[in-house]
């Protein structure tokens, strides 16, 4: 089945590590989700299925947006698509939008699972990163919402920041374990060069991040969350049985979603097309009826080379099987002749090739390593 996702690019603040698609002033919050709504009257049809198993709103903070703003899009999503109770609909929230009213008001729009962006337990590691809440309120929003009957819920953690050691990451773990929460999402931190961190960083005034020190908290990670019966499903992602990301796992597995909002992107199987990265031009083109996106065919060496990097990167993996049907026999041989090769990265069961530990570190690299 297919999925829809909804891009919100507003953030109450910049934080210092982030180079998603986002803006800090919301005075065009409305026109926006006027822009979104009118980008769903053009292109509903781009997905041939009208029964959809994920509606995800994503960001940027999707928090932000009020009642009457998330329920003005599931109107008009209703009217050109169809989901039930077990569709899974998501929204990122930021701890410091969690209120018991706005609970209660997500709630009554149809969210069943909520991405809460925790990051750290450490408040000097908080302030560090921009973000605009503290570790109680971390804490709080994680039971507040659980309180309120969300029964789905997953947390974001950053590691390798100059604040974490191995120690104060275990405690970090133990502490988002007794959360008791149905999913973790876990990702190192990667210095971008246009952020207030990249910034820092080549300016000398922060260190780089000690790669030693993160892949073993990473590591670290595998095995507490394993311990705790979190299954690793994806490199960064952990869930517990039954409760595997709908929206994540339709992207690694190459199901077909459509993207609204500012630099969204959009998947069909033989096409991709993104938005532009930009909430004014997108405004406006939408309201003048003019192009706002760009679209790339894709080749079958494109669709092979996705294919292979988002597979390696999960607990499903490459089948050669799978790759013989879509993609012919040549090319079944070419992969399964170069992951032989690499023994101590990739490993077989039944002509389903998934990275090991060790692979896990450097998935990218190795995946970059089989492509054509
Ligand atoms: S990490 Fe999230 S809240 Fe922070 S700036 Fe990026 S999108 Fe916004």
């Amino acid at each position: 089945m297919a999925g829809v996702y909804i891009h919100i690019p507003f953030c109450k603040r910049a934080c210092a590590y982030c180079d998603f698609h986002f803006s800090t002033n919301l005075k065009h919050k409305n026109a926006l989700v006027t822009a979104i709504i009118k980008e769903l009257d053009l292109r509903h049809t781009y997905l041939s299925d009208k029964n959809i198993d994920s509606i995800y709103f994503g960001g940027g903070t999707p928090s932000l947006l009020s009642v009457n703003e998330l329920e003005s899009i599931f109107e008009r999503l209703s009217s050109y698509f169809s989901w039930n109770k077990s569709t899974e609909i998501t929204l990122e929230a930021n701890p410091d939008d969690i209120t018991e009213e706005a609970l209660s008001d997500w709630k009554k729009t149809g969210i069943n699972r909520l991405s809460i962006g925790l990051q750290s337990f450490n408040d000097e590691e908080l302030t560090w990163f921009n973000r605009a809440h503290t570790a109680k309120q971390s804490l709080a929003s994680v039971s507040m919402a659980q309180d309120k009957g969300f029964d789905n819920i997953t947390i974001d953690l950053i590691y390798g920041s100059k604040f974490q050691t191995l120690s104060s990451w275990e405690k970090t773990l133990q502490q988002a374990i007794d959360l008791n929460t149905q999913h973790i999402s876990a990702y190192n931190l990667t210095i971008e060069n246009k952020t207030a961190l990249g910034v820092n960083y080549a300016k000398g005034k922060e260190p780089a991040v000690n790669e030693d020190l993160s892949s073993r908290q990473f590591l670290m990670l595998i095995q507490h969350l394993q311990r705790a019966e979190f299954v690793q499903y994806e490199i960064s992602n952990f869930g517990k049985p039954n409760f595997f990301a709908k929206h994540n796992s339709n992207y690694w597995l190459q199901k077909n979603y459509l993207g609204l909002g500012a630099s969204a992107h959009s998947f069909n199987g033989v096409s991709r097309q993104w938005n532009v990265k930009n909430n004014a031009l997108y405004i406006k083109a939408l309201n003048h009826n003019s192009t706002f996106f760009e679209r790339e065919e894709l080749l079958l060496q494109d669709r092979y080379n996705e294919y292979v990097l988002t597979r390696l990167r999960t607990i499903w993996g490459c089948d050669v099987k799978e790759i013989e049907k879509l993609f012919g026999k040549n090319l079944r041989d070419y992969f399964e002749k170069k992951a032989v090769n690499k023994q101590h990265d990739i490993k077989e069961y039944k002509g389903i090739f998934t990275l090991t530990e060790l692979g896990k570190l450097r998935a990218d690299g190795i995946a970059a390593d089989l492509f054509i």
